[in-house]
């Protein structure tokens, strides 16, 4: 926060810097003890990606959230109108999900069907656990894996995971039949330190979550998930890997990036075709999939593009999907229930995939 000017009724507010923990992108600020009534504006700035043409608000201490109207741009700094009708507002970059809310969902996931089970994926660095979800534990069934979050900012990516989970545990028929047919783990937020700081994690030091999938990984959460996907994938039994992450404010459209074609199996290369046209028929909107695809390789990122996730994966030469799902987040269909729609849809893909249909 920088500043409130009460004869301006304007909040200027600037995202706080964490050096070396990546870019700043994203801000989540509580306002109380407001005029109710009035009318305000919020100005955020001096920090370009964590401008959205829409701020988002909750009146009702986070049960819900909803875009305000769209801001005026002045250079690097957007002005946002705020109508106070409740002495206390949540305003954010964009619908929150902290690692509180990360544990609460997998213990509901968890609650609410047998064969789903809690768990931590990994102690992080700084000692926090890192809340997961599995179904159909012991099953050895093909492994579908599903994470959110690599880039701590990209809240959206784990409402998308939660519209994906949510669906995978309920009743409707195609979910249900998806849970005869594989073993899902489902991670809401892989960068669980950079969520609880509020840092925005990409780009960060020693390197990015999305390029520590080496020999040797920095990151715990990255250590196992590698563990457990390489050995369904030596087993034979890894189906899909999907990374959930936001794309940059001017993409309108969800779509993938893709490992470079050349390293994908003739198998691999053929199952992901037919994955992109199930995703195209499912996805269609409010976020809608137009096919849109982008290799990731050595043009993309000569030095560190086989320790992007995705790519490791798909080296380990198993036939499965391995891709990175870019959900757009500067849009007026960019809210919890756009999002969610998306992991629903994204989920009836997967479902059709792996039922050889
Ligand atoms: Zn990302």
């Amino acid at each position: 926060m920088e500043s409130i000017e009460v004869e301006q009724k304007r909040i200027v507010l600037n995202p706080a810097d964490h050096p070396d923990r990546g870019w700043r992108c994203w801000w989540y600020v509580k306002l109380t003890g407001l005029p109710v009534g009035e009318s305000w504006t919020l100005d955020v700035g001096d920090a370009p990606w964590a401008t959205p043409d829409q701020a988002t608000v909750s009146r009702d201490n986070g049960k819900t959230w909803q875009h305000t109207e769209p801001g005026d741009r002045e250079g690097k700094r957007i002005r946002y109108p705020l109508k106070f009708e409740s002495e206390s507002l949540l305003v954010a970059w964009g619908p929150p999900f902290v690692p509180a809310d990360g544990k609460a969902l997998v213990d509901s996931l968890a609650a609410s069907l047998a064969e789903a089970e809690e768990f931590s994926l990994c102690q992080t660095l700084e000692g926090r656990d890192t809340p997961a979800l599995r179904v159909g534990a012991g099953s050895k069934k093909p492994l579908v894996w599903i994470q959110a979050r690599q880039h701590a900012w990209e809240s959206g990516a784990s409402w998308v995971g939660k519209g994906f989970s949510e669906w995978l545990v309920s009743g409707a028929p195609e979910a249900k039949k998806f849970r005869e047919q594989v073993e899902v783990v489902f991670v809401p937020i892989m960068d669980i330190d950079n969520v609880f700081r509020g840092a925005g994690g990409k780009s960060q030091k020693p390197q990015d979550h999305n390029r520590d999938w080496t020999e040797e990984p920095h990151w715990n959460a990255v250590t196992a998930a590698q563990k457990e996907i390489g050995e369904a994938a030596a087993a034979g039994r890894l189906a899909a890997f999907v990374d959930l992450h936001n794309p940059g404010a001017t993409n309108r459209f969800p779509y993938f990036y893709v490992p470079p074609r050349e390293i994908l199996t003739p198998a691999g290369k053929a199952n992901q075709d037919r994955f992109l046209k199930l995703v195209k028929e499912k996805m269609t909107g409010p976020l809608r999939f137009t096919g849109g695809t982008i290799e990731s390789g050595a043009k993309y990122d000569r030095k560190a593009w086989k320790a992007i996730s995705k790519n490791w994966v798909a080296s380990l030469e198993s036939d499965a999907i391995s891709v990175t799902l870019e959900t757009a987040w500067n849009t007026s269909a960019s809210t919890t229930g756009g999002y969610q729609a998306v992991g629903r849809q994204l989920g009836q893909a997967l479902a059709r995939y792996c039922s050889g249909e």
